[in-house]
C-alpha cells in the first residue's frame, strides 16, 4: 500500500515524486521510462528557469538523474482504471498488475485521440481498454482490438492464445500481419462500436464479436476513474490540485492550458503538497 500513486512520469508527475520523496512518503511513479515521450520532441527549451538553452530530451535526463539521486524508480505500466475503495484507491495496470494507495495524483498529460462512438458507453459492459485483464473473458469467444500502435500487436496475440478469433483493426499504418491463424487484420476506418460491444461498424462492414478492447497509449481521464468532473476535456481543480474525487489530485497539462513545462512542474508540486497534507489530516482522524 503506497501512499501516493502518481499516473503519468511526465515534468509533472516527476516533480510530484520529489517532493512526496523528500517529504519522506511511500510514492509509486508509474508511466513511461522514458520520462515524457512528448517533452523529449521540444528540440529546444528555451523558457524553463535556470537552462537557457536546452532540448526537452536533455532536460528529460536531468528529470531521470533527479529521480535516480533520490531511489525513485518509474514504474513503466498504464493504468487502464482506477477504483475508489473507500479507504484507498486500486489502480489496474495494462500489464495486468494491481497497485494500491491512500491518495492518487493524476499526471497524464493531454489525450489525444477521441473515444470512438460507443466506446465510452459500453465500457466495462463488452469494452475493454486492457488485453491482460480482460483476455480470460474471451476464452474460446471472438475479440476485437481496435489498436493504436504497433506495440498492441503482442497484446493481440497474447489474447489470440485464449480466443478463438481476434480480429484486428489497427488504427495505425503498417500492420505486416500476424502468423498465428486466429487472427485476421482488417485494415477498414472504425465508424462507431455497437451496443454491449457486439458489433464494430466501420465504413464498409458491421463486424460481429463478443467484445471490443480498445487499445490506446493513454486513457481519457473522465474513464479512469469514476465522478471525475471534467472541464471540456480537461481534469477541473482547485488552486490546490484537489479534483472532485476526495484523495485524487491532478497536475500539469491534464488540468488545462498553457501547455508548459514550468506550469506542470509547479502543479507537480502544488499537487503533491496537498495529497501530503490530506494524508496528515487522515492519520489525525
Ligand atoms: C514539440 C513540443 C515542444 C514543446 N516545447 C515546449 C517548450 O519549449 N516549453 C514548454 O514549457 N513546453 C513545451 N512543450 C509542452 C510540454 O512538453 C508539456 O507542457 C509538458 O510535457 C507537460 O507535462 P505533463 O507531465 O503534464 O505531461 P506529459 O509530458 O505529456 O507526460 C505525461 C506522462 O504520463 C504518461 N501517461 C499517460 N497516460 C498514462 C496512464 N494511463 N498511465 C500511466 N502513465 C500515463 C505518459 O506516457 C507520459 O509519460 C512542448 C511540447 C511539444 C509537443
Amino acid at each position: 500500500m503506497y501512499d501516493i500513486a502518481i499516473v503519468g512520469s511526465g515534468p509533472a508527475g516527476v516533480s510530484a515524486a520529489i517532493t512526496g520523496k523528500v517529504r519522506n512518503k511511500d510514492i509509486l511513479l508509474l508511466g513511461d521510462r522514458s520520462v515524457s515521450k512528448k517533452m523529449r520532441k521540444a528540440e529546444k527549451v528555451l523558457n524553463y528557469p535556470g537552462f537557457p538553452e536546452i532540448s526537452g530530451a536533455e532536460l528529460a535526463d536531468r528529470f531521470s538523474d533527479h529521480l535516480a539521486s533520490l531511489d525513485i524508480d518509474i514504474t513503466e505500466d498504464s493504468i487502464t482504471q482506477i477504483y475508489d475503495m473507500g479507504k484507498y484507491f486500486a489502480l489496474q495496470g495494462k500489464s495486468g498488475s494491481t497497485y494500491e494507495a491512500r491518495t492518487v495524483i493524476l499526471a497524464m498529460g493531454v489525450v489525444a485521440a477521441k473515444a470512438i462512438e460507443g466506446e465510452e458507453e459500453n465500457l466495462g459492459m463488452g469494452v475493454s481498454y486492457c488485453a491482460t485483464c480482460d483476455a480470460p473473458l474471451y476464452r474460446g469467444k471472438t475479440a476485437a482490438v481496435i489498436a493504436y500502435s504497433a506495440k498492441e500487436e503482442k497484446e493481440a496475440e497474447f489474447l489470440a492464445e485464449l480466443a478463438e478469433k481476434v480480429i484486428y483493426i489497427p488504427v495505425y499504418k503498417g500492420c505486416s500481419g500476424f502468423e498465428r491463424e486466429n487472427i485476421t487484420v482488417i485494415n477498414e476506418k472504425v465508424v462507431s462500436i455497437g451496443a454491449k460491444g457486439k458489433t464494430v461498424i466501420t465504413e464498409n462492414s458491421e463486424i460481429s464479436t463478443d467484445g471490443v478492447f480498445v487499445l490506446r497509449d493513454s486513457v481519457a481521464p473522465k474513464n479512469l476513474i469514476y465522478g471525475l468532473e471534467m472541464d471540456g476535456a480537461h481534469i477541473k481543480t482547485d488552486r490546490q490540485c484537489r479534483t472532485s474525487v476526495k484523495g485524487v489530485f491532478a497536475c500539469g497539462d491534464v488540468t488545462g492550458k498553457p501547455y508548459q513545462f514550468a506550469k506542470a512542474v509547479g502543479e507537480g508540486n502544488t499537487a503533491v503538497l496537498s495529497a501530503v497534507d490530506y494524508l496528515d489530516d487522515k492519520a489525525v482522524q
